[in-house]
């Protein structure tokens, strides 16, 4: 089957796949590189576990009215893992009976799991950012001091993140403060201990660690006229940047973080590694990571 062109919820109908089905949904669905990851990964496995040579990855483009309806059919199906994307990590989590642990506080999921009672839930999304982090930055969020742009999805899972791997503190900013407020009073109700702070990007405060880590979890930078989310030189701070975007390979926080000669990287370790971590739950094997990664490489054109 062509895993190039998009499914829809009709192509199952008349679904004539034998092997062990995995899929990634999202709305829309075309600009995913989850299936060339996956599937680079599966075939590499294959070679030591022959099973997976049965095992192929798909792309659903689905609405997000049909997500329900569509976990039950690609559980009837017997879909052994499924990724979601926009916009379904907060639809499906209240869809589901079983939710990890670890993911009940971020309120999405991006990972389901074929079990015999059903689609349990996992979120790979900070096990992603907390080994992009080492394997691009040498550094980790334990007892580390995190400037945190953004209250969206991704900010409130790297928030969770960084309390449930102990960061000495956390500062949160965002150009809407009031979010920046809910995010940091959510992730305080779970994490007493954990200090946490909120600030308005264009007024950062002055009184951050000589040393820090600055993710960007805004959107800001996915289109090359974007502002940038904030201006590094006002910042008092010596900080690792890491952007969450991996496409452009290159924002404009990143070119300003490499001109003040600051370690900084992108985006795609994240995206590499949640996806390696969601395979080994569907799989419960190793997976190879730098074929994922080159595999995301070559679909993003940027190898
Ligand atoms: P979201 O829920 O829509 O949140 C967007 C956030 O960006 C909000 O905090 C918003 O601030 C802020 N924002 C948007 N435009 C801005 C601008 N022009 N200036 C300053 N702030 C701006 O989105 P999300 O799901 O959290 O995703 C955020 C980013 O993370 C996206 O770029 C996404 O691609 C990336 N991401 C990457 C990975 C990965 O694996 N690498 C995984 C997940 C997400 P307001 O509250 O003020 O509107």
């Amino acid at each position: 089957m062509d895993t190039d062109t998009p499914l829809t919820l009709d192509h199952l109908k008349n679904w004539t796949f034998t092997g062990i089905p995995l899929a990634v949904l999202g709305f829309p669905i075309h600009h995913s590189i989850s299936p060339a990851m996956h599937n680079a990964a599966l075939a590499e496995m294959a070679k030591t576990h022959p099973a997976f040579s049965n095992w192929q990855y798909f792309r659903f483009e689905v609405p997000p009215n049909d997500l329900p309806q569509a976990i039950k059919v690609l559980y009837q199906h017997k879909f052994r893992g499924i990724n979601l994307t926009l916009p379904h990590k907060i639809i499906a989590f209240q869809e589901l009976e079983h939710i990890d642990a670890t993911a009940q506080p971020i309120g999405a999921i991006n990972t389901l799991s074929w079990t015999p009672d059903g689609y349990h839930g996992f979120n790979t999304d900070g096990y992603g950012l907390e080994h992009g982090l080492r394997e691009d930055l040498q550094t980790t969020l334990k007892d580390a001091h995190v400037i945190l742009l953004g209250a969206g999805g991704a900010a409130r899972g790297a928030a969770i993140e960084c309390a449930q791997r102990n960061c000495a503190s956390l500062w949160i900013g965002n150009r809407t403060k009031a979010k920046a407020d809910t995010l940091a009073n959510d992730v305080k109700a779970l994490h007493p201990s954990v200090s946490i702070s909120t600030f308005e990007p264009t007024t950062p405060p002055d009184n951050l660690p000589p040393e820090t880590i600055l993710i960007n979890a805004t959107s800001a930078g996915l289109k090359e006229a974007d502002p940038m989310p904030i201006n590094l030189q006002k910042l008092r701070t010596t900080p690792k940047v890491y952007d969450m975007i991996y496409n452009p390979a290159q924002t404009q926080l990143l070119r300003s973080a490499a001109a003040n000669g600051l370690a900084n990287a992108n985006g795609l370790s994240m995206l590499v590694h949640q996806g390696v971590r969601s395979l080994q739950i569907w799989s419960q094997k190793d997976v190879p990571v730098q074929t994922m990664r080159k595999a995301a490489l070559v679909a993003l054109n940027l190898h």
